[in-house]
């Protein structure tokens, strides 16, 4: 971190601050300019509240020359983080593949998806108990119901599963039965449940809030590593542009980005991002040429009949298709599934 003085020397207001900042155990350098005074600070600055020091009357300005997030930061951590569930991998050589519908509607409905999706190479099962919907008029999800049916799919399969987690007060119950939990995009900057979610030894699935910047998720990812839970796995889902014609603008530049910012694994969701069933295949086939750790995409035995998200939803045998297209993309890029 740079501090940039109004003055040109150190004064008696600098000299304070200067030792404010070493008592907080950092180390300062000082150059002093022909019209202003530069202070370098070396050290834990995360310590430091950027707010408060450009409050303070000596300072012109405060600029970062790292980022702001440590945890996830590759820069401290260079290797790329593997997120083991039950010995199915996220991080690694080896694309993983989650699927499953949006929501949780039967127990038919959620055993038939996970065997078909399971024998076309999905290593994880996804599907919604508890689904934060934009009108309080639509389904809802089964919520505890849904919740059960979903581990019995698990139990039929052998399928890790993977859910989305709405409130804290529902977190001691995942622990329990889910094997990722999922904060979904509306919730990316619901740092309570972040923290909470810090708290626990459970891989996490971190979804990109609808209009967060890399920088705003991979603080998202921090609040939850700063608690001691580094088992976080993030997720492009889209991000609100003013192009309306998809759902969502699927980021695909944030995919490098993240890898070259972070350690952690990244997956795609090109379902929520495009919101076309017809555009999961070439959004995910060019999600795994840009370098995504995997695919989180919604598949339905009865599309036209979902209770939520349909129109996204593609099919079983559209998804082995799918999967077998993806195959020859990982391979050139030198990925497997
Ligand atoms: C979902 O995955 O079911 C979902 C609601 O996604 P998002 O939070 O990305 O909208
Ligand atoms: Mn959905």
């Amino acid at each position: 971190m740079v501090i940039i003085l109004k003055s040109r020397n150190i004064n008696e207001g600098a000299k304070k601050l200067l030792q404010k900042i070493k008592d907080l155990g950092l180390e300062t350098s000082v150059i002093e300019g022909e019209s202003k005074t530069i202070i370098g600070i070396v050290g834990d600055t995360s310590k430091l509240d950027p707010s408060k020091l450009e409050a303070n009357k000596e300072v012109e300005k405060v600029m970062y020359i790292q980022e702001p997030y440590k945890k996830a930061n590759r820069f401290f951590h260079p290797e790329d983080t593997i997120v083991d569930i039950n010995g199915v991998k996220i991080g690694g050589k080896k694309i993983a593949l989650i699927a499953g519908p949006c929501s949780v509607e039967s127990k038919e409905q959620i055993e038939e998806i996970a065997s078909e999706v399971k024998l076309h190479s999905a290593g994880i099962l996804r599907g919604g108990a508890f689904k934060p919907r934009t009108s309080p008029y639509s389904f809802q999800g089964m919520e505890l119901e849904g919740l059960e049916l979903l581990k019995s799919a698990r139990e039929k399969t052998g399928m890790p599963i993977v859910t989305e987690i709405m409130s804290t007060s529902m977190i001691e119950k995942f622990v329990e039965d889910v094997d990722i939990i999922q904060v979904g995009a509306r919730n990316m900057q619901n740092f309570d449940l972040l923290k909470e979610l810090g708290k626990i030894d459970k891989p996490i699935l971190l979804k990109r809030g609808l209009s967060a910047t890399i920088e705003e998720l991979l603080m998202s990812a921090e609040y939850i590593m700063a608690g001691g839970n580094n088992n976080v796995i993030l997720c492009e889902r889209g991000i609100r542009t003013y192009e309306n014609y998809t759902r969502n603008t699927l980021d695909l530049s944030a995919i490098p980005a993240i890898k070259k910012l972070s350690h952690l694994p990244i997956i795609v969701d090109p379902s929520h991002a495009a919101g076309k069933a017809w555009m999961v295949e070439p959004l995910s086939k060019a999600a795994i040429a840009v370098g995504a750790d995997g695919l989180i995409i919604e598949v339905h035995n009865d599309p036209a009949n979902a209770l939520c998200d349909g129109q996204q939803s593609i099919k079983p045998e559209e998804f082995k298709n799918l999967v077998e297209e993806l195959k020859i993309i990982a391979n050139a890029v030198g990925r497997e599934i």
